[in-house]
């Protein structure tokens, strides 16, 4: 009915497959493997009911009011120093914006950086909404096959070259370098070096979405790339859904105060402001060291559900597959036979009662037809087992048809 009114923007816009896939699972007996979600016992609840009601006491004209587009001043200076426990140093305030989750910040970056045609580098597998944000810029692609280790340096320096020589400069590369969504992979603090140096060399941004940075159960969480940054050539963010709550809808970006003026006056006209009774909440929750004392039970709770996830696999899976074996995050990555095309298999896996992420969908061209993403961090520990058993009883039927 609407098609003919559509802008051609929005004829771009594509649905997001795990939303798609969620909606098939509701109600009924599958255990999904598909989602994405915390774990609800992660989330500090008595601690977050008392926040609220002492921001609601002490700072209910401010916390109820519109505030400034980048954000509550006292917030931005809280979010400097939760940057600096990442790592980060030599910024302030005024290199801080304040966003509606983390997903804003990448709709955002897309928008104002972006033009038809312009040359971006994604991994191979990558974020799925990040993709999705960046197809209604309409971009060109140029995917960089992850390893176990990451994006593969050496091909990206060789893409980025060719498309150099062509005449075709590459702009900006979008890069997940902490347990990534969805390979779970994570860089070497030596591999964040080198890929600053080739974005230096070659002259093209780096947008890094650190969203598991905080994440990491398994030794230390390597410095973020921009702790590596002198000359604000990388755009940060990352995001309190994984280390707080989602539904507070709270992210945040560290740049170049010239990049945060751009982001600004963009999202003046977006939605003015990021909630200020959200902001007060997670500024209270770090003033209170909520987040850094719950921490370790996320890192806790995920690495055992991890653990679990990783033995099954090991114990049911066919040969021939492969899969990593993350260190934080929430995803595992599985690459299975040539033979089997996951897209085509999802529908005899919700016969047998359990859904995963078909793993086409997080490649911009669609490749990826034998790979899935599989979610330890929201099914509950008995259903991570049953789901892979379950899983893997549909690969080798499907192996053996
Ligand atoms: N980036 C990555 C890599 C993610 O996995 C997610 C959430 N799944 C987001 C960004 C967006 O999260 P939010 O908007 O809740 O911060």
């Amino acid at each position: 009915m609407f098609e003919r009114f559509l802008s051609s923007e929005t004829k771009y816009l594509r649905t997001s497959e795990i939303r798609d896939l969620l909606k098939l699972t509701e109600g009924k007996n599958v255990i999904s493997l598909a989602g994405g979600l915390p774990d609800p016992q992660t989330f500090p609840v008595e601690e977050i009911k008392k926040i609220t009601e002492d921001v609601l006491t002490n700072y209910s004209d401010k916390a109820l009011q519109y505030t400034a587009t980048p954000g509550i001043s006292e917030f931005r200076k809280e979010l400097v120093n939760l940057s600096k426990s990442r790592g980060i140093s030599g910024i302030d305030e005024k290199n801080i914006f304040v966003t509606v989750g983390s997903q804003e910040a990448l709709y955002m970056l897309f928008n104002i950086l972006l033009d038809t045609g312009d040359n971006v580098l994604v991994e191979a597998p990558t974020y799925l909404a990040a993709l999705n944000a960046m197809r209604s810029r309409r971009p060109n692609f140029i995917s960089v096959t992850v390893t176990e280790k990451g994006p593969d340096l050496n091909e990206l320096e060789r893409k980025v070259k060719e498309s150099n020589a062509n005449g075709k400069k590459v702009k900006l590369m979008y890069v997940i370098p902490t347990a990534q969504n969805p390979a779970g992979t994570t860089m070497s603090t030596e591999d964040r070096k080198r890929l600053l140096e080739i974005a230096v060399k070659y002259d093209f941004l780096i947008f890094e979405d650190d969203a598991y940075g905080f994440l990491v159960f398994e030794g230390e969480s390597p410095p973020p790339i921009k702790a590596f940054d002198k000359e604000g050539r990388v755009i940060y963010t990352s995001t309190f859904s994984k280390i707080l709550a989602p539904g507070l809808r709270l992210g945040w970006v560290v740049a170049h105060e010239d990049f945060i003026k751009e982001m600004e006056l963009y999202k003046q006209n977006v939605d003015l402001h990021t909630p200020s009774l959200s902001q007060y909440i997670a500024m209270e929750a770090i003033r209170r060291g909520v987040i850094q004392n719950n921490l370790p039970k996320i890192r806790r709770i995920y690495k055992e559900k991890r653990d679990i996830m990783l033995e099954a696999i090991e114990t049911y899976f066919p040969k021939g597959s492969r899969w990593t074996r993350p260190v934080g995050g929430m995803f595992i990555f599985a690459w299975l036979p040539e033979k089997i095309d996951t897209s085509k298999m999802l529908e005899k896996a919700l016969q047998r009662g359990v859904a995963y992420v078909p793993g086409a969908s997080f490649y911009a061209d669609y490749s990826g037809r034998n790979t899935m993403r599989l979610n330890f961090s929201f099914p509950k520990k008995e259903e991570l087992t049953e789901g892979i058993r379950r899983l893997a009883e549909t690969i080798k039927q499907e192996l053996s048809t």
